[in-house]
């Protein structure tokens, strides 16, 4: 399995850059959208000797000792997740709240043997997967009660225990990493088919702890669809669910744990819903000129029980700045796949759909099986792979660039749609003093819903971003939550979104989840402040 260094101060792996070439073609078309010459100096990446990190508050047993290591760039790659404001205070060089040891147990008795230590000096521990988190959901910040902070990284844990072909489900360990999860499946024909965006640096526990959103537009959207059963060490006990393929028997032990962000115990494997690699496939970009008729394209296509397995509207203003457009048009990426046969009546009907709400797509490569890797489609495809590792590059030179995503019903979606764009258009426009980029495209889409994702860019001021970003996502939050959306449809609470979700929630859930966390971490010691609050 992969053991190569993950980069402390951005997206990827320690001896990954982006080519000079292709940083000047984003720096250039950004320019060019904002009607600038250029963004002056470009700050370097940090290095971990320009960094003075405060010393180690605990020491590590000797029993414990190859386990739990105090190596300054290990607590440096374990410091931040990998949202804007964690790019802006990397490349700021501000890392005030390292974790004071990082473990890496191999087992789940070393990782018993690890809370257990924790426990005995009072230190708190967050689990950490790949460290994707956009919202502050492993960033070792906990108030002065705890005696320090160890970050507990899963990627040791990293196998494929059990393949069951009869029921198509595999027993997969919690810290195994997207690529390495595929690869042990491929052999077996299988395919676990949940790939998020951030798929090559984050983990099966991760994506089960905050209800990650996979690529796919419709059915299995979420995780939570692919769990059989799972298994979490708490500090006072080990659940594991039976591997059951639906149970009606009360509130589900699985729902539990799946989304608990790390703060009701550590996920160390799970039963995982498998399914056959697909051969058959066929995919195309429809272009609408009218973004109501698009929406109601796609409400039809959601209702319609096809399925696509990739419908993504992406507007004229996000196929501009993903370079998979030239502004004239809002693109839908549609696809349909299947293992069993083949999908082209699908697509003919889809195509009908969109046609009757004014859709255009090219005639000659509608419905190619590799339709999603060519024109408009393949153009979008290819910027959504590289844009994590953008950021690096928009940092650098002082861009602020972010996402965030929501839920909510079709007759709600163009209110919410209208106020968020205004609100957070009108933010960056009062605290950088200049206009932003503000567009929409949808990650998922369900029968009585869209999960429109939004992108803004702005350009803040130099040394300023952290204060006019968190302005700015004030802003965009609070227009989610009025317009009755939720705070998040898969990037989950972490800290960054504790406000919102603290005032979205059920005041009787919160009781009951404070209850659920005094019974299984009675001396709150798992990720103290996600969710909420340490006792
Ligand atoms: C570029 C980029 C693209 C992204 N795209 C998507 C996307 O398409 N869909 C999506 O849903 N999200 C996306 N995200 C967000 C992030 O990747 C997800 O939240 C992901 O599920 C986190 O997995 P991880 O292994 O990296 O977890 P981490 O970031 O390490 O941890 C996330 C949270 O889970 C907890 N945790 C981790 N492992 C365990 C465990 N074994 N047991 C208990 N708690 C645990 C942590 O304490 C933390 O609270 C993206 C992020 C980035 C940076």
């Amino acid at each position: 399995m992969s053991r190569r260094k993950f980069k402390f101060w951005g997206w990827g792996y320690a001896d990954e850059q982006v080519p000079a070439d292709e940083r000047a073609r984003l720096t250039a078309h950004v320019a060019k959208r904002f009607a600038v010459d250029g963004f002056g100096a470009e700050t370097p990446p940090p290095t971990v000797a320009e960094i003075a990190l405060r010393p180690s508050r605990i020491r590590a047993p000797g029993s414990l000792s190859d386990l739990l290591g105090d190596d300054p760039e290990d607590r440096l790659i374990h410091s931040y997740g990998k949202s804007y404001p964690d790019s802006v205070r990397a490349f700021a060089r501000h890392f005030p709240e390292p974790p004071d040891l990082v473990a890496r147990p191999r087992n789940e008795a070393e990782l018993i043997a690890v809370l257990d230590f924790a426990d005995s000096i009072r230190a708190a521990v967050v689990p950490f997967g790949g460290g994707s988190s956009v919202v502050g959901g492993v960033e070792p910040a906990v108030t002065q009660d705890y005696a320090g902070v160890i970050t507990l990284n899963m990627q040791r844990l990293d196998r494929v225990l059990e393949v069951d072909p009869v029921s198509r489900s595999a027993r997969i360990q919690a810290g195994v990493l997207g690529p390495d999860l595929e690869s042990q499946l491929r052999p077996h024909g299988l395919t676990l088919r949940h790939f998020p965006q951030s798929f090559a640096f984050s983990t099966l526990g991760g994506w089960i702890a905050t209800r990650s959103g996979g690529h796919f537009a419709t059915v299995c959207t979420h995780i939570d669809d692919l769990v059989e059963s799972v298994r979490v060490v708490t500090p006072r006990d080990v659940s594991e669910s039976r591997r059951l393929p639906g149970s009606g028997a009360g509130p589900s032990p699985d729902r539990l744990f799946i989304g608990s962000e790390g703060i009701l115990g550590v996920i160390t494997e799970a039963w995982m819903r498998l399914q056959r690699r697909p051969q058959f496939r066929a995919g195309t970009a429809v272009r609408f000129t009218d973004w109501h008729r698009a929406v109601d394209a796609i409400r039809m296509l959601a209702q319609s029980g096809l399925y696509p397995s990739n419908c993504r509207i992406i507007d004229a203003e996000e196929a501009t700045m993903t370079r998979a457009g030239d502004g004239s048009a809002h693109v839908l990426v549609l696809a349909f796949e299947n293992a069993d046969h083949p999908v082209d009546a699908w697509m003919a009907r889809a195509l009908e759909i969109v046609a009757e709400h004014g859709g255009d797509w090219n005639r000659d490569a509608a419905s190619a099986a590799d339709g999603h890797r060519s024109g408009e489609s393949g153009a979008w495809r290819d910027a959504f792979l590289r844009a994590p590792y953008y950021r690096e590059v928009l940092t650098a030179n002082g861009i602020m660039y972010d996402t965030f995503e929501t839920a909510i019903t079709w007759e709600r979606f163009h209110e919410l749609h209208a106020r968020v764009i205004d609100a957070t258009r009108r933010a960056i426009r009062d605290v950088t003093g200049r206009e932003g980029s503000v567009s929409c495209r949808f990650t998922h889409v369900y029968p009585d819903g869209p999960a429109p994702y939004f992108s803004f860019y702005a350009l803040p001021r130099r040394g300023a971003e952290l204060q006019q970003w968190r302005e700015i996502k004030e802003a965009a939050s609070e227009a989610l939550l009025a317009a009755g959306g939720t705070i998040t449809h898969h990037h989950a609470v972490g800290r960054d979104h504790r406000p919102w979700y603290d005032r979205q929630r059920p005041e009787a859930f919160a009781t009951v989840l404070r209850a659920a966390k005094r019974a299984l971490d009675p001396n709150a010691l798992l990720n103290p402040g996600v969710l909420v609050d340490p006792e």
